[in-house]
């Protein structure tokens, strides 16, 4: 993932603290989880002792390792008692810098001061969509201002953080042109540097947005269109592109002429998808 190469040449070691997340995106797997294990609660997670137990194993294990990575769905979606303790047994016993992977709505001025005292350096978030069309789609939602929010508080600690990793969904079928440019102005407004990665919209089993799939009539083929899709298989088209230009400190009044509508629409129809796969590869070989 683009995000973790941000600890590319460190040794790593990927743990959970919790299991599950508190919301219900129709497109994740955390939608068919929920309908597997009935009245079990929308997260579990672990108390701060057991974590450390398991850290401080590792740690012995492999004297070597150089950052740990929380994958959990959402690890700071926990109430402020949790962190601290987190904080204070964390630096005491273990001391390394660490990922998390959470939600917008985590993000509070008290969580991040805790958090990256802990030793919070990489951070990665969902943004998905910024279309109130597709948020209703997904049953995701995030205000797009809880978004700008966390994003503003984040960079507020640029000098400790790597910069964020934010994902982002493409090549959702439903979505107009009107959608996708929501989506990329809201991307463009949170202050750099920024990471986004960008997955193509797959529909897994057990997820709601399949069901919608196929009654849409988008699904002829399941293996070709859900089991071997590549989520980072992303199509080549002129909105795409401007996913990808998103993250680049591109000045806002070239932006926005970039994202007329017409233009995007006219753009999306003509333009090869040859020519846009070639322009974004030039743009990652410069990183
Ligand atoms: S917030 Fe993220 S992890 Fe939670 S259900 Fe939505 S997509 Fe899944």
């Amino acid at each position: 993932m683009d995000g973790l190469a941000l600890g590319k040449g460190k040794h790593f070691f990927q743990v959970m603290a919790t299991r599950g997340c508190p919301h219900k995106c129709s497109y994740c797997c955390n939608y068919a989880v929920e309908a597997l294990y009935p009245g079990q609660g929308k997260i579990r997670r672990r108390s701060v002792d057991n974590i450390m137990k398991e850290l401080v194993y590792l740690k012995n294990m492999m004297p070597y390792l150089e950052l740990f990575l929380f994958t959990d769905d959402s690890f700071l979606a926990a109430n402020s008692k949790w962190i601290q303790e987190f904080r204070d047994k964390y630096k005491e016993k273990i001391g390394l810098p660490f990922f998390c992977q959470t939600n917008p709505v985590t993000i509070t001025p008290k969580t991040m001061e805790t958090i990256i005292d802990a030793g919070l350096q990489i951070i990665n978030l969902g943004l998905q969509t910024g279309s109130e069309r597709i948020k209703k789609m997904y049953n995701r939602h995030i205000p797009n201002e809880k978004v700008t929010q966390a994003a503003k508080l984040l960079h507020q600690y640029k000098d400790k953080l790597y910069p964020p990793i934010w994902d982002v969904i493409l090549d959702n079928p439903w979505e107009t042109v009107k959608d996708k440019l929501a989506t990329v102005k809201l991307m463009h407004s949170i202050p750099a540097p920024k990471i986004f990665q960008c997955f193509s919209l797959t529909f897994y089993p057990g997820t709601l947005i399949l069901k919608m799939a196929k009654e849409a009539g988008f699904i002829d083929d399941m293996v070709k269109t859900v089991y071997r899709k590549y989520y980072f298989a992303k199509d080549y088209t002129y909105t795409n592109f401007l996913y990808k230009l998103a993250e680049k400190d591109v000045p806002d009044w070239i932006f926005s002429i970039l994202c007329n509508s017409i233009l995007a629409y006219t753009l999306d129809a003509i333009i090869p998808s040859k020519l846009i796969r070639r322009i974004v590869k030039r743009i990652q070989n410069k990183k």
